[in-house]
């Protein structure tokens, strides 16, 4: 039996206490977890303040941007352990965690890279009464230890995602991989130690949230900063336990994601977008969307090439040919979503396509497998309208003006992502900029530049990563004024 560890100081740390790691795709044991505790928190803490202290806080940053590299080549090299260890946690595609989740998270190591050895900070020259005047100038530096909460949809590239800013601000870690999802992190030690990146830096820590390593990282005094990804609900509870110290959180959170597609739209690129958003990576990604728009004149023939969209995507294997979509990531998230798709037939909506489980050959019968669903016929009040499902399933509602569909879209306490479909351009900036949202996507949906601001607003998040944007929250700036 495969033995998934926590990685403290450089070295993988077994524990008494461990919970079973499960395969989507069959419920099959596939390893043991061992759960941090308190001590190994402690344990993590003072490893990172004496990296800190040490060889890490001496370096500099050319140096560590030649370790962040390393770190990045040696996930390349690595590339087929950390496909297969993705694969086997989440049941995803082969091609899809090929084509987005380990490449992006070796990608993440790279870019903060760059931002970190070409950022400048600010300088001012002022007045003074004397004559002679002062220089203000700004200096970052790292704030320190910093608590990495993760999800399970997309473990590496979204650990990655703060762990290569983090590193690259010259912070140390804790992270805290989903319990779903314990081993690309567990795997990253491994290249952590290869690469020689000092001891202390990078710290894995499996468990829960609470009343285990989640609470126990997040409650700790000896770390300065909380950054998190996953529900909203959690966020606030992560929220609450950093206001103990006053220290700073990044939060990015759940969505209720809009499409909206005018009757002037492509549609074809429409529908591409929109099956993409809707069932993707079996509909578990925060940028998803589940509630569909179409303006009236095109709704019918919309939601008709919709289901044929849905009904067309192989379910199955990771490793089988042409598969679109694979297990959701356990059978107790499918119970959640199941309990979905039961209310939306019980408050009266019409099931278009799916609505149940399908049929899976052999062991699989015991997998996480669900089928794609679109419904119609609820309105905005429905609970599948305004509740984050983080399933492959969307409710599609008409519509008859921009106006009105800018006021539904936004009726929503979530504010992450949005969609629109036009070929109208003045309409397409108008809408985008109206939606209260922290990213638009217009005529495509996923398209990131990593260098943009990337966020929510409302109950979606607090804080915006990539780019510089990282920067603002890894790094504290300290003014320096001299008087001449
Ligand atoms: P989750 O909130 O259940 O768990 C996320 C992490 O928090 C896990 O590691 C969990 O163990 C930990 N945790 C739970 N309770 C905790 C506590 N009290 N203290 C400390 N840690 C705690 O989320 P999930 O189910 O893993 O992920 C799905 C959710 O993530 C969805 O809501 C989705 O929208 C959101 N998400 C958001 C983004 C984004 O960028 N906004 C990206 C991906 C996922």
């Amino acid at each position: 039996m495969k033995q998934f560890r926590n990685f403290i100081n450089g070295e993988f740390v077994a524990t008494e206490k461990k919970f079973e790691k499960r395969s989507p795709l069959d419920n099959s044991v596939i390893g043991m977890v061992h759960e941090a505790g308190k001590k190994e928190v402690d344990a993590a803490v003072d490893a990172a303040r004496a990296a800190l202290k040490g060889p890490w806080g001496s370096m500099t940053i050319a140096q560590r941007v030649d370790m962040l590299y390393a770190v990045a080549n040696e996930i390349d090299r690595r590339f087929e352990d950390f496909l297969a260890a993705e694969v086997a946690d989440t049941g995803k595609p082969r091609s899809l965690a090929s084509h987005i989740d380990i490449p992006r998270g070796a990608a993440n190591f790279k870019i903060f890279a760059d931002v970190v050895k070409n950022v400048p900070t600010e300088f001012f020259e002022m007045a003074t009464p004397d004559g002679r005047g002062a220089l203000n100038y700004a200096v970052r530096r790292p704030v320190g230890v910093v608590g990495v909460i993760c999800p399970w949809n997309l473990p590496l590239l979204l650990m990655t995602w703060k762990v290569g800013p983090a590193l690259a601000c010259g912070n140390a870690v804790l992270v805290k991989p989903s319990e779903e999802t314990p081993q690309t992190a567990t795997l990253l030690g491994e290249v952590m130690n290869s690469v020689g990146m000092p001891k202390g830096v990078y710290n894995v820590l499996h468990g829960f949230g609470p009343g285990s390593a989640g609470e126990f990282i997040t409650t700790h005094r000896g770390v300065n900063a909380i950054t998190f990804t996953g529900e909203t609900r959690t966020g606030a509870a992560i929220m609450k336990a950093a206001a103990d110290g006053a220290r700073p959180v990044s939060l990015e959170m759940g969505g209720k994601n809009p499409a909206i597609v005018f009757a002037d739209a492509d549609l074809d690129v429409a529908l591409d977008g929109v099956m993409r958003s809707c069932f993707v990576n079996c509909g578990q990604v925060c940028l998803g969307t589940e509630r569909v728009y179409v303006e009236r004149p095109i709704f019918d023939t919309f939601v008709s090439k919709l289901k044929a969209g849905a009904e067309k995507l192989k379910i199955g294997r990771p490793d089988e040919k042409d598969v679109g979509m694979g297990p959701l990531i356990s059978l107790e998230h499918r119970n959640k979503v199941l309990s979905y798709y039961r209310k939306a037939v019980e408050e009266g909506a019409t099931v278009v396509t799916g609505g149940g489980v399908p049929n899976m050959p052999g062991e699989m019968a015991e997998g996480a497998w669900i089928q794609p669903t679109i419904w119609i016929g609820l309105g905005d009040d429905a609970a599948i309208a305004r509740e984050e499902i983080f399933g492959p399933c969307t409710l599609v509602m008409p519509f008859d003006s921009e106006e009105e569909i800018v006021a539904r879209a936004n009726d929503t306490t979530y504010g992450l992502a949005a969609s629109v479909y036009t070929q109208n351009i003045n309409r397409a900036h108008r809408v985008a900029g109206e939606l209260e949202v922290g990213l638009v996507w217009v005529n495509s949906w996923f398209l990131r530049d990593l260098r943009t601001p990337f966020g929510g607003a409302k109950q979606s998040g607090i804080g915006r990563e990539g780019g510089v944007h990282s920067l603002e929250f890894y790094t504290e700036q300290k003014n320096i004024c001299v008087k001449l």
